[in-house]
């Protein structure tokens, strides 16, 4: 059952005093915290086990609130807003001054999105304010997508969970900087650059996993930061390569498939959707199903899908299955 008014009201006066308040969104579930509130903001990154140089999204209710976090708020972010919002699309755009440093990570920009879910749209609105929201999970591991997978992270103590029952879009918001000279996906998400690019009428670039700030790509898959993961090992195979990778592993392996591979006696098959919006809304509940089965190795096939989304799918895969840093 959805979180209702009471529940609203008693989040609300977690929330002013300075405690957390899991919040349900069309992505994935999010950490709530005051935004304006350093002390609190604190607590979000001591919880999740956060490094300090990773910045935390701010949930708003709309465009009027957004910019009173920000610095400017030019043309192009309002058509954003405008076409996008409240949806997964989160603008990253110059930080105003009244916000903690902390909330950036130090950093000049601040990223900001209005969540398409009426829980937290009722509780940004009674609350009056804008809030912190990064993935209500452990730093580095699997996102939440339903109010159990919050539970099974945090102590009621540490965090107040709004249930808002599972994550419709269930894979992390588009992130997109309006803050340099070019329009750039900086995380992909379920909104493309060729839909954004319609929006502002210009190029946008997307940058590739693996590569840095400056455009550089990175050298080794090892240094991509793993995300995402699985406590479990994990690896991204080709369908053709699966029956070979499985078959020169000594213990049991897990195999996601989308396209009903045979995985034999003795190993478990995670059955994935074959289309993209069914795969998203999954993979995090399935990766955590892979990861409970009891097995050494988790072996996902490589979805070929073409497409923004399947795009994004891949990204998040990649990270899962990326080496421990
Ligand atoms: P999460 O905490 O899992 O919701 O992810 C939030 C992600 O949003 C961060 O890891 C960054 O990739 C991105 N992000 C948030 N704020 C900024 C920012 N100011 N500049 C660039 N990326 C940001
Ligand atoms: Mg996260």
């Amino acid at each position: 059952m959805s979180a209702g008014p009471e529940e609203i009201a008693r989040a609300v006066a977690r929330l002013r005093a300075g405690g957390l308040v899991a919040f349900p969104t069309e992505t994935v579930y999010g950490l709530g915290a005051d935004a304006l509130n350093a002390e609190a903001v604190g607590r979000v990154f001591a919880v999740k086990g956060r490094p300090g140089r990773n910045p935390l999204i701010v949930h708003v209710s709309g465009p009027a609130m957004a910019r009173r976090v920000v610095g400017t708020w030019p043309e192009e972010a309002e058509a954003m807003a405008r076409a996008f919002w409240p949806g997964p699309v989160t603008l990253v755009l110059p930080k105003g001054t009244g916000l903690p440093g902390a909330v950036t990570a130090g950093g000049a920009t601040v990223g900001v999105r209005c969540p398409r879910h009426h829980v937290t749209l009722a509780l940004l609105e009674a609350f009056g304010g804008p809030l912190v929201g990064p993935s209500a999970n452990r730093s580095g591991g699997v996102s939440p997508t339903t109010a159990a997978h919050v539970r099974e992270a945090f102590s009621e103590a540490e965090v107040e969970v709004l249930d808002g029952g599972p994550c419709e879009v269930g894979i992390e918001s588009t992130v997109v900087s309006l803050a340099g000279g070019e329009v750039e996906v900086l995380r992909p998400g379920v909104v493309g650059a060729e839909e954004i690019g319609r929006v502002v009428g210009r190029p946008v670039r997307v940058r590739a996993c693996g590569e840095d700030e400056s455009g550089r790509v990175l050298e080794s898959p090892g240094m991509l930061g793993s995300h995402y993961a699985p406590r479990t090992r994990a690896e991204m195979v080709s369908r053709e390569g699966i029956a070979g990778r499985v078959a020169r592993e000594l213990g049991r392996v897990v195999v996601l498939t989308h396209t009903g591979v045979e995985v034999g006696p003795g190993h478990v098959r995670v059955e994935m959707p074959v289309e993209a919006v069914g795969y998203a809304s999954r993979l995090y509940s399935s990766l955590r199903e892979a990861d409970n089965a009891g097995a050494g190795l988790i072996v996902v096939e490589r979805p070929e899908g073409v497409g923004a989304l399947w795009d994004a799918i891949r990204d998040r895969l990649v990270r899962a299955t990326a080496a421990r840093g």
